[in-house]
């Protein structure tokens, strides 16, 4: 049955304390300061302090997060394809957010490019669908504590920013209940009971939203209190910063991971082989190279990273980047993204293709996330 939607809830970004009602980007670089050790600039051959470099970093990413395009007109002209606006809309809630940085990887006069199609609100999203519902893996107040998700045996998952630099126009978390579900101060402390009264948890995840969107500062905050915890082995950062703005990956950000107790794992969200250039590539080499465990999942969308080359493209661009393919989901069924959703049997078929293709290190696990489940479902390659 196919009704049309209603229009979308402003998406609120709650934010962790209540010293966090002052937008991320909005903080001033000087309130970042580290170590004063010097650096040579090979231009000028002059020093320059740590402290200025990672000031210069800091003032990039968060001006290109501040900077991040909502105008849809802006968007279609700058591509010159402004003829079809008419399948296109405004969203009231979850509306349009992309970085310049990433228009940039797309090709203007295609409104077919892979990566646009991600973020261009198509007018297919206020078409309900049956089976496609505002909250697919049920995570709304589900919590036991406000901004803490208790799914797996030995993990959890904690979501700390509502924030993103990109809207993925099929985000499962899109109609997500942020105000409800984030923790705000006096949380903190409740989370850190949690975690210490079980002690099967060695894992902790970062995300959103985006955790990268998270000033250094309040990032560094969560580290550790995480770091405080003995119990706490690995800290997963789940995130799609360092492909959107990939000087997220600043000095000062990269040096704090490095020298954390924990082992950091930071999963990267990419769907195609094209958000990976050359500078991003760069700046994925540099934390690889500061001992961060790189992993990537993909969604697979229709007429975006359905095809064997786009597969093997992304999978073959990843590893060169220092990144390994992690997982390959199927769609999660959210209410107004059944166009980007595919049939299953086409989904296993592509899969057999990249086994034959790919070698296994670089074959991503096909899975499925269905509510209630303490672990993601592998699809089943042999209905
Ligand atoms: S970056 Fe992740 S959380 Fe944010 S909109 Fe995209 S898929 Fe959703």
């Amino acid at each position: 049955m196919i009704n049309h939607l209603p229009q979308q809830k402003n998406r609120k970004i709650p934010f962790v304390s209540s010293d966090d009602n002052q937008s991320e980007q909005s903080l001033h670089p000087s309130e970042h300061k580290d170590e004063a050790s010097m650096v040579i600039n090979s231009d000028t051959n002059k020093c320059r302090t740590a402290d200025e470099v990672n000031r210069q970093t800091l003032v990039n990413w968060q001006t290109l997060l501040a900077e991040v395009i909502t105008d849809l007109d802006w968007l279609l002209a700058k591509l010159n394809i402004s003829h079809i606006k008419p399948e296109l809309y405004v969203p009231e809630g979850f509306s349009l957010r992309v970085p310049k940085g990433f228009v940039a990887k797309m090709q203007p006069g295609n409104p077919q490019d892979p990566l646009l199609l991600q973020v261009l609100p198509s007018k297919h999203e206020q078409v309900a669908v049956t089976g496609y519902v505002p909250d697919p893996l049920a995570e709304n107040n589900q919590n036991p504590i406000k901004g803490l998700l208790h799914k797996y045996h030995s993990r959890v998952l904690i979501t700390v920013t509502g924030a993103c630099a990109i809207h993925c126009r099929y985000c499962f978390r899109q109609h997500f209940d942020y105000q409800a579900n984030m923790p705000r101060s006096e949380q903190l402390t409740q989370i850190q009971s949690y975690i210490s009264e079980h002690p099967e948890i060695s894992e902790v995840l970062l995300s959103g939203g985006d955790p990268l969107t998270l000033s250094n500062r309040r990032l560094f905050l969560w580290l550790q209190v995480l770091e405080d915890l003995p119990q706490v082995q690995t800290i997963r950062i789940h995130t799609r910063l360092p492909i959107v703005i990939p000087e997220r990956l600043d000095t000062a950000l990269l040096d704090r991971l490095q020298q954390s107790r924990c082992r950091i794992v930071m999963v990267l969200h990419s769907n195609h082989a094209n958000e990976i250039d050359a500078h991003t590539k760069q700046y994925l080499l540099q934390a690889r190279d500061k001992g961060i465990t790189l992993l990537n999942q993909t969604v697979l969308l229709a007429g975006i990273n359905d095809t064997l080359e786009a597969q093997v493209a992304l999978s073959e661009r990843l590893f060169e980047a220092g990144v390994l393919p992690y997982y390959l989901h199927v769609l999660d069924k959210v209410a107004g993204a059944a166009h980007f959703d595919m049939p299953q049997a086409q989904a296993v078929d592509l899969y057999w293709q990249m086994l034959a293709k790919l070698p296994g290190y670089l074959v991503p696990k096909l899975v499925q996330e269905l509510p209630n489940r303490p672990f993601k479902t592998p699809v089943d390659l042999y209905r």
